[in-house]
């Protein structure tokens, strides 16, 4: 059996536990010779500092706003050449709230792209301000107090593009990620997967605890594995907590970050009621 190279190279500058680390690994086991085009983030840093680099592929570092543009193009020039390559965007939630227009725009053409945001729920690499994704209540340095919106559902938007192939995956469970990837690669046209990275320093717990953090917001429904590939079904990872009374640990998973520092039992009880919300507003489209 072959045994790939990681496309991620040891001494690279990320933060211990950081997600994206865990994630970009599992990229490179899953996809044959990506192209990678990543917009400003911690992922750029990762990445490595001219001249080192430390992902083993080639990267395309773009603006902000840009990557699923660019990507396009690329895709659009490597066809017309006759080769065939896994164009991969890789982004934050930030380069997703700040890109949208342009994911929006290449999910409409149906650009044949492979979009992963790694959502570490807020714009870290530049000091933890809170994004689009950023659970309600946590504090960021820009909702001190903790954030007073709701988190907007990134993938259930991109769902609504039409879009031949669009997931959920988790830093906690790689193999349903590779899978996922595994699976997208296959398909032809715009494929979606946001990726949960709950980050050591932006969330604050122990950088030992990415894992473990990842896998609570699971287990207590607060992250729903799911995907869609003409039908929408729950991942097994997830699929026992369709069940409410399975769901365990909301507390703790809160409790276990120093982001939600302060937080009550009512404001755990609102979280509850808006965790059952998602979960039937996902069993709609499982049923639909
Ligand atoms: S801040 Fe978080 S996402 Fe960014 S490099 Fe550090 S651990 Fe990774
Ligand atoms: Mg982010």
């Amino acid at each position: 059996m072959e045994v790939k190279e990681s496309i991620l190279l040891s001494g690279n500058p990320s933060c211990q536990g950081c997600p994206h680390s865990l994630g970009l690994r599992a990229l490179g086991l899953a996809l044959d010779d990506p192209v990678v085009i990543i917009p400003a983030g911690c992922s750029t840093i990762v990445a490595g500092i001219h001249p080192k680099a430390t992902i083993n592929a080639p990267v395309l570092h773009v603006p902000f706003a840009s990557a699923p543009a660019v990507a396009s193009g690329i895709a659009s020039a490597f066809r017309r050449e006759g080769k065939k390559k896994q164009i991969v965007v890789w982004m934050g939630d930030g380069g997703a709230d700040i890109g949208f227009a342009t994911i929006s725009g290449a999910a409409v053409r149906n650009e044949d792209i492979i979009v992963i945001v790694s959502d570490n729920e807020a714009y870290m690499n530049t000091g933890i301000q809170s994004s689009g994704t950023t659970f309600w209540k946590a504090k960021t340095t820009t909702s001190p107090t903790g954030k007073s919106e709701e988190r907007k559902d990134l993938a259930a938007i991109m769902l609504m593009h039409r879009v031949p192939y669009v997931a959920t995956a988790s830093v906690g469970y790689l193999p349903d990620f590779i899978n996922k990837l595994e699976k997208a690669k296959k398909i032809r046209g715009f494929r979606f997967i946001q990726l949960h990275s709950p980050c050591p320093p932006g969330w604050r717990f122990d950088s030992s605890k990415t894992v473990e953090i990842a896998r609570m917001a699971v287990k207590c429904g607060a992250w729903i594995l799911w995907e869609f590939d003409g039908k929408l079904s729950f991942s097994p990872a997830s699929r026992p907590y369709k069940d409410k009374m399975k769901r365990t640990g909301l507390t703790e998973y809160l409790r276990a970050q120093g982001r939600f520092k302060g937080i009550d039992d009512s404001d755990i009880e609102t979280i509850e009621k808006n965790i059952d919300m998602q979960w039937k507003f996902l069993e709609a489209f499982e049923n639909f």
